[in-house]
């Protein structure tokens, strides 16, 4: 190969790995920035603020569904603000959840928090301990649905504080 060719190819070498760089950081940096700004999908109304008593942070309740004795189901949306989460609670006959947006967690008692997020399916156990929330940096959106709401809703515990919550 003569000296000029093999300037050239080294050129070409540098610039490729320059631009490899390039588009590199540029990944990073719209990753960093959806991660900041994630603006969740309302797919149904907000509804109502909850109860301090019953929720840390701001969260938001919006039945979609009302238990009655045909259905004896209650179907609802909540939305977490980051930060947000329940108390400890039970339901009487177990609960799914239908995760629609952003990131979370959920917990049972006596195991790790698993991270929740958009699409997830979760089902909780009757009369099993846990609580579900937003990620300290993104909202949820979730879905609840509540069967055989004859046995009773939910029976509301302690607060999650933050050295549990801060776990993960
Ligand atoms: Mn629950």
């Amino acid at each position: 190969m003569k000296k000029r060719m093999k300037i050239i190819v080294f050129i070409l070498l540098l610039g490729s790995i320059f631009l490899m760089l390039g588009c590199n950081s540029t990944t990073e940096k719209k990753k960093k920035t959806m991660k900041n700004n994630h603006t969740l999908e309302a797919i149904f109304p907000k509804g109502e603020k909850g109860s301090e008593d019953f929720f840390t942070g701001n969260a938001f309740n919006i039945g979609l569904v009302a238990p009655d004795s045909v259905y004896t189901t209650a179907v609802g949306n909540v939305y977490f603000e980051p930060g947000a989460r329940s108390n400890w609670h039970s339901h009487p006959a177990g609960q799914i959840l239908i995760i629609t947006d952003g990131i979370g967690y959920h917990q049972i008692e006596g195991q790790p928090i698993e991270v929740i997020k958009k699409g997830d399916v979760i089902s909780c156990p009757p009369n099993t301990n846990h609580w579900h929330g937003a990620s300290p940096e993104v909202g949820l959106q979730q879905l609840y649905i509540v069967p055989n709401t004859e046995k009773g809703i939910v029976d509301w515990k302690e607060e999650v504080t933050d050295t549990q919550y801060l776990k993960k």
